[in-house]
């Protein structure tokens, strides 16, 4: 393993740090000019000139098409300002997610913006991994076609995967809710493809969408949490995703938090935080609430809404009132925030933000998670520590894919 203190740099890496330097200002600040690029990145006005004349070249930022700069202040008397912004639909790529039972696939320009998306259903019981990446393909052929944008154009894919992502073979090593075990997904999605293909863990992604194009843009450490059928998290520390020495860095889903009595989890043991805050096991404990209380108001909103998904169900009876509801979601909000505190303890983030069933199930679960994080981490750390909700809804996970692609490929490729 190399270490990084010990790496050398030849010229040829000092301009492309300082080429990524320049894009990742105009990603995250918009349009700036020379002089100001300049000021933010350190470099002499002369290579900002120079590296701004080659970007302007490849076409990736321009001159024209800017918006007009807000601030005049500190432009010189009788000299106009110029300010510089990236084209965003210069170059393009494709996120992929893979959920359980469901994947969505999305074409992004470089801002990230979804040009086009789909999501498709699969049934994560009986279909074997190889179908599911058949449909993904054709999927993905299907949105570059309609699009029309130009193959040349797509610098690649990134796929979120389930469970343990092998990030350098692109194999998903293990997925317990899928039943999935060593699926080569990049060497198929390459080959069949012909594009460069990147694989993370989905929720590694997640954070790393965030922390480029989301709420956390240009923060130096966060934590991605998200709950669905899976419970799991993601890390960036110094602006760059942490994998752990192997790869099984943010499996919180699989901390113990009950020593006796816990339901059994997927992943062989039980008691584990997954068993208690999944969309599956809130789901059970309303079932239990409906039994236990048949006239109350969540087996009254269930029976009139038959068709709702998931959690929607519990959120419209907590928020109507149904006590038992109430508690319910307290109850495991209380979990997830004990899970919380021991993460900030061991990693403390500047932030922390939640994704798909920890923000659909509402202020009844998301005040508990943050009160038990504030109670039980110590010392001062959790007062530092923001608690957020994810920038992008349940589009998270596609866009994060996009977005492993877009800092592999073009922000931070060398
Ligand atoms: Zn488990």
């Amino acid at each position: 393993m190399k270490n990084r203190s010990l790496l050398g740099s030849s010229i040829n890496s000092v301009k492309m740090h300082n080429t990524q330097a320049v894009l990742l200002s105009l990603l995250y600040e918009g349009d700036l000019s020379r002089s100001e690029l300049s000021k933010r990145i350190n470099l002499s006005s002369t290579t900002i000139t120079n590296l701004i004349a080659e970007l302007i070249q490849a076409g990736l930022v321009s001159e024209s098409n800017c918006n007009e700069p807000e601030s005049e202040v500190d432009r010189p008397v009788g000299r106009p300002r110029t300010a510089i912004c990236l084209e965003p639909n210069a170059r393009f790529v494709i996120g992929v997610h893979v959920g359980v039972g469901t994947f969505r696939v999305a074409v992004t320009n470089l801002r990230n913006e979804i040009v086009l998306s789909r999501m498709v259903s699969f049934n994560y019981q009986e279909e074997p991994p190889l179908s599911v990446i058949d449909q993904i393909l054709d999927c993905v052929e299907e949105l570059i076609s309609e699009s029309e944008i130009d193959r040349d154009l797509i610098l690649g894919l990134g796929i979120g995967l389930s469970g343990l992502v092998d990030f350098t073979s692109g194999v998903n090593v293990f997925a317990p809710n899928l039943n999935w075990r060593q699926v080569p997904a990049k060497k198929i999605l390459t080959d069949r493809l012909g594009l460069p293909v990147i694989a993370d863990n989905n929720v590694r992604c997640m954070a790393l969408g965030e922390a480029y194009f989301g709420i956390g843009r240009g923060l130096d450490s966060l934590a991605f949490v998200y709950g669905r059928i899976g419970v799991g998290a993601g890390f960036i520390s110094q602006g760059q995703v942490f994998r752990g020495s192997t790869m099984g860095a943010g499996e919180i889903g699989h901390t113990t938090m009950l020593l006796r009595g816990g339901e059994p989890c997927r992943c062989g043991k039980s008691g584990c935080l997954e068993t208690l805050v999944s969309e599956t096991f809130m789901l059970h404990a309303a079932d239990n609430i409906i039994q236990m209380n048949p006239d109350g108001i969540l087996a009254h909103i269930t029976r009139e809404n038959p068709d709702w998904q998931g959690m929607a169900h519990i959120v419209a009876a907590a928020q109507k009132g149904d006590t038992l509801v109430r508690e319910m979601l307290a109850e495991r909000a209380t979990y997830l925030g004990v899970a919380l505190a021991n993460m900030v303890n061991l990693y403390n983030p500047e932030m922390i933000i939640l994704g798909g069933v920890f923000t659909q199930a509402g202020d009844y679960f998301i005040e508990p998670v943050i009160q038990t994080v504030r109670k039980m981490t110590f010392g001062d750390l959790s007062k530092q520590v923001r608690i957020e909700k994810t920038s992008f809804g349940w589009k998270a996970g596609v866009i994060g894919a996009a977005a492993l692609a877009l800092t592999h490929l073009f922000y931070l490729s060398s």
